[in-house]
């Protein structure tokens, strides 16, 4: 599987096999990581690793970049993100490239994920003259009162693999125009793509002649994570990954009274009633477990099916799961890529052994794949296994390819189904049922972030704020009024009258 790689050239990532930089051009750093492409299993190129002591100069020039930052009016920001989507539409090609081979997504995905950062570049700008405050009446004469939001100074983001441009810019993109400084650690799986992403913006903020404090990359694995979560510098951490790293980092961040937005795993599930349409049901379903080779935070894992209609539609998954391609991502009759590596292909074949023990059925068997397409040792089958909801196994998050389908009898058993799990980020239902999709969506419906009809789990559209309940952390990025995360709000009541009143009616005799 030869594959051209002159798109790495294209990104600034030049000193192949050789390390490249991180965020700050003038750095030379000491150490290097493995960059290894899950699609054929070469070694990419060696990154470097940021230093405690490398960590130290980033954060003391995005402290000095912030003073300077604050200060530019908003729609001036607007502006700089507005050139940054220019550039990401000028490497769209190259930069999707990257995220396929490095991340292992289809080229498309690949695509389409620099397109949702373009996306929110686009949604940024308008943002950028629209971060309003409200004007309340004051109780008192001649006064007038108000709130207005200021930039918090350094914000931390935190990245997964999965994801491993678009979540930085989802953050990255709101705190830019918000005022905010952006230092970003991205995973020690996918370190390139936040080499290539930080190369495009240094050029824009040099263009400008802006400090490049302003976005900068720290590079290496938990450790330098930890040097962000345990720094008071950084004003607010936004980490995105699973709930064992949220426990840690939500309780790290909060113990110095530092803000966090995290966004965990999910357990999403589709309800499928007997009003549904069996074409949507399929595609949705497929498409939700399939993607990203199960790997996406949305990815449709519990499929809760009413029992009227349960060995139709399984027949039906069944029988669309034989047509899946499995291979090389960058090809694009290729269905499904690996997964991102050898870990995640041992944590899949536990996670069936385990269906097995814990009394599962699998309906389309899994395992791994082998031979000289698949020689990077990261493929695997999708599979579909029938369960029950309260198996330990469906309760938690396997990051990979494998759908449990479960059925019920009424739709308050199902809506009790799809919230008894731990995490609660997407959900959906399949019904042409107006009363069903509307008792879904109500109070006493789906309890998490995301809620559909006729539509799967998987995926979010960048107007609207992202995120999840319970495990999932809470947190909200992106569209909507998430940005008031990134900034502090300060309450101001201004008098403009002769005389002072005081509260409560207090005088004294001056
Ligand atoms: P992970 O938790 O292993 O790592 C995520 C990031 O956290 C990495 O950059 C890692 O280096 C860092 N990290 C890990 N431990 C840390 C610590 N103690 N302190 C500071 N940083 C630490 O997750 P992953 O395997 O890269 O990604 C998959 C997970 O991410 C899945 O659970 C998925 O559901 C979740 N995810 C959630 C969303 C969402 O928006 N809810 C989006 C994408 C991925």
């Amino acid at each position: 599987m030869a594959i051209d790689t002159h798109f790495l050239t294209k990104l600034g990532i030049k000193k192949f096999n050789n390390g490249t930089m991180t965020g700050l051009k003038s750095f030379k750093s000491e150490n290097y990581q493995p960059s290894v492409s899950p699609v054929d299993g070469h070694l990419i190129a060696s990154v470097s690793t940021t230093s405690p002591r490398e960590y130290k100069k980033v954060i003391k020039a995005a402290e000095t970049a912030f003073q300077t930052w604050r200060m530019v009016p908003a729609p001036k920001r607007g502006e700089i993100v507005r050139q940054y989507g220019d550039a990401l539409r000028a490497n769209k090609e190259a930069l999707g490239r990257l995220v396929s081979y490095e991340m292992g997504k289809s080229l498309q995905e690949g695509y389409g994920e620099v397109q949702e950062m373009i996306d929110i570049c686009d949604f940024a700008v308008g943002l950028s003259r629209q971060l309003y405050g409200l004007t309340m009446h004051s109780e008192r004469s001649h006064h007038r009162m108000y709130e207005q939001y200021h930039p918090l100074g350094i914000v931390g983001v935190i990245s997964a693999f999965n994801f491993p441009v678009a979540v930085w810019s989802w953050n990255a993109m709101i705190a830019l125009v918000c005022g905010d400084v952006v230092v970003w650690k991205p995973s020690e799986k996918t370190p390139l793509c936040g080499v290539a992403c930080m190369n495009i913006f240094q050029d824009v903020l040099q263009k400008n002649e802006l400090p490049e404090g302003i976005v900068s990359l720290v590079n290496g694995d938990y450790r330098v994570g930890e040097l962000i979560t345990h720094d008071p510098k950084v004003a607010l951490v936004s980490a995105t990954g699973s709930t064992r790293m949220g426990r840690i980092v939500g309780s790290v961040v909060a113990g110095r009274f530092g803000k966090s937005l995290l966004e965990l795993g999910g357990n999403n599930a589709i309800i499928v009633t007997p009003e549904a349409d069996l074409k949507v049901v399929v595609t949705g379903a497929v498409f939700g477990a399939v993607g990203t080779a199960g790997q996406r935070c949305t990815t449709t894992r519990r499929l809760i099916i009413h029992e009227s209609i349960y060995d139709k539609v399984t027949k039906a998954l069944v029988k669309a799961y034989k047509q899946i391609v499995i291979g090389n991502p960058l090809d694009a009759k290729n269905h499904m890529g690996p997964l991102i590596d050898i870990q995640a292909v041992d944590q899949y074949k536990k996670a069936i052994e385990a269906i097995k023990a814990q009394g599962g059925k699998m309906l389309v068997p899994g395992g791994e794949l082998s031979g000289r397409k698949y020689a990077s040792g990261c493929y695997v089958k999708p599979c579909i296994a029938e369960v029950e909801n309260h198996f330990e196994i469906v309760q938690s998050e396997t990051f990979a390819p494998i759908l449990y389908v479960m059925s019920y009898k009424t739709l308050n058993e199902a809506i009790k189904m799809q919230n008894d799990v731990p995490q609660g980020l997407s959900s959906a239902i399949m019904t042409n049922n107006m009363r069903e999709a509307e008792q879904f969506l109500s109070a006493a419906g789906s309890d998490c972030g995301i809620a559909n009809v006729n539509i799967g789990t998987s995926g979010a559209e960048i107007g609207g704020a992202f995120g999840g309940e319970k495990e999932t952390g809470g947190g909200r990025e992106s569209g909507s009024d998430a940005w008031k995360v990134y900034m502090r709000r300060q309450t101001s009541t201004l008098n403009w009258g002769k005389d002072l009143p005081l509260a409560q009616g207090i005088k004294f005799n001056i």
